[in-house]
């Protein structure tokens, strides 16, 4: 090769693999249209693994099981590691760390959308939208919530939800699609209010407001040109009006998790399908759109070191990944970024002790005079069977133990509760440890209590007797959590879609504020 002609395949190496130092390929980008942010609340590498475990036991019953959608996309995509640390700590809160993917730029522990000092930062969401972008925001918690929250509003703590749904509806966000309903209530409502209210709200939903003023945002936001949808027909049967903005409050408070999501399928909207429909209705816009999708309750189920739960909640977001894919699929003017905020529970399998499994024979040659037999239980794969077969979150199977009258709070209720809802059986000698457990926590006496983990890892109050139940059956699951909270665990961030060139940028190990600013590098004008 003459020295010329290497000179010249160096450069246009050199060009390919870093456009961004040459001028004239400033715009190489712009064919970047459309952003779709999906993110999985507290979904770590491990929580990943449990759902492609669970898939390949499935297919190995049944050759029939498609792939699922999360092992698709990192077969497909480019799959990288995110650390989440906030502004001078280590572990990130969903605030946080939402708004440092949201803004770019550090930030301070439960902010919202604040620079470290506390001053609002604009947004890709905020950017997007005033370069005449479509912009949306679907959840399966609730719309004020923080990860949601951290897109389109800016307060310094994120239990200001009072704020977050004014702010929502002042960022004249396109597409809302959660719960929350009882932040855009007014205080106190006379007759002729709650009237109206009525006619639009559905009477399966309450009309009791978590506000502190009276402000009516629900007649605020009609009277801003949004569309208003409170159960699933009328979010499917919703026709796009090119003036109209769309806000869709499915629930009081949180939307349901993702084992009573499927008993409310008829009146509450699937994650999957709130997708659709914004993406749907976001991608009328010429000028393309962005929208971040959360599945949220991956963390909740972390957060009570509830296995089975957790399962349903991947399973749930697998579910609406498949949605966007299917849409992504096909065209070169979408990214999708698929990630997370931190992982929650420091979750795992683990070998153990308990019940080694007995020997077995094996044909390979060097099993011809001896028998196979570990000296630990690697864990069954029909335990993830068992996982699945749970009927009811444990955070819901304490509220309904907690509820019940101080009498009713018996060692034989609760075994009855968890025997009938999950595979996993505890004693009734169990049974009677949980609640005196549970006793000691709430009067305080003791600093160690969820087997040598300090309560200061489990700060509420419902979390830390799940996980006690969980810890009662940890051993038939083979399964280990650390913490009530989150750890500094560096999540997956994987991008999909086309041109290849956009999507390589996301392999390598990043922090939150490089794919923030990465997501708006690719995708929005210079300013
Ligand atoms: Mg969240
Ligand atoms: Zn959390």
């Amino acid at each position: 090769m003459t020295l010329l002609k290497r000179i010249f395949l160096q450069l246009r190496i050199t060009i390919c693999l870093c456009p961004m130092l040459f001028l004239p390929v400033q715009n190489a980008y712009c064919q970047i249209k459309n952003v779709i942010l999906m993110i999985g609340d507290g979904m770590g590498p491990q929580q990943v693994a449990l759902a492609l475990l669970y898939q390949q036991v499935q297919s190995q019953r049944d050759s029939q099981i498609p792939m699922l959608a999360l092992q698709r996309i990192m077969q497909q995509g480019e799959v990288g590691l995110m650390m989440t640390q906030p502004y001078q700590k280590l572990v990130v809160d969903s605030a946080c760390s939402a708004s440092q993917l949201a803004t770019g730029q550090y930030s301070r522990s439960e902010m919202i959308a604040l620079d470290k000092e506390g001053n609002p930062l604009p947004t890709i969401l905020e950017k997007a939208k005033l370069q005449g972008k479509s912009v949306g925001l679907v959840s399966d918690t609730r719309i004020t919530h923080a990860t949601p929250a951290s897109f389109a509003t800016h307060v310094a703590h994120r239990h200001q939800e009072n704020e977050i749904a004014e702010q929502l509806l002042e960022a004249q966000v396109d597409v809302l699609l959660s719960g929350g309903l009882r932040y855009f209530l007014p205080n106190t409502m006379n007759k002729t209010t709650t009237d109206k209210l009525r006619q639009l709200i559905p009477p399966r939903l309450s009309l009791k407001s978590k506000r502190k003023d009276n402000k009516n945002l629900i007649l605020r936001a009609k009277q801003q040109n949004y569309d208003l949808v409170f159960n699933r027909n009328q979010l499917l049967e919703t026709t796009y009006n090119p003036h109209k903005k769309l806000l869709g409050l499915f629930t009081s408070s949180a939307m349901p998790d993702a084992i009573k999501a499927v008993q409310n399928k008829r009146s509450i909207p699937s994650l999957s399908e709130m997708s659709q429909v914004a993406i749907n209705r976001l991608a009328k816009n010429p000028q393309g759109f962005f929208l971040m999708i959360e599945a949220g309750q991956i963390d909740w189920a972390g957060h009570a070191n509830d296995v089975g739960t957790l399962l349903h909640e991947m399973l749930r977001f697998n579910q609406a990944l498949q949605a966007v894919m299917q849409w992504v699929d096909g065209r070169d003017d979408t990214l999708l970024v698929v990630t997370a905020d931190h992982e929650t529970g420091s979750f795992g399998f683990t070998y153990s002790s308990f019940e080694v499994p007995k020997a077995t024979s094996l044909t390979g040659s060097q099993f011809r005079n001896r028998s196979f037999k570990a000296n630990y239980n690697f864990a069954s794969p029909n335990i993830l069977f068992k996982i699945y077969r749970q009927k009811m979150s444990l955070h819901n199977l304490v509220r309904k133990f907690k509820k019940l009258p101080r009498n009713k709070q018996t060692a034989s209720q609760l075994m009855h509760l968890v025997n009938a809802n999950l595979a996993f059986k505890i004693t009734r000698q169990q049974a009677v440890q949980l609640i005196q457990q549970d006793q000691q926590r709430v009067n305080q006496t003791t600093g160690l209590l969820i087997s040598n983990v300090t309560q200061y890892f489990y700060p509420y109050s419902v979390n830390a007797f799940a996980a006690a139940i969980a810890r009662a059956i940890s051993p038939q699951q083979s399964v280990v959590w650390g913490t009530g909270t989150h750890t500094s665990t560096p999540v997956p961030v994987i991008a999909y879609g086309q041109p290849d060139k956009v999507i390589k940028q996301f392999d390598g190990m990043h922090h939150s504020t490089e794919i923030g600013r990465l997501m708006m590098e690719l995708f929005l004008k210079k300013q």
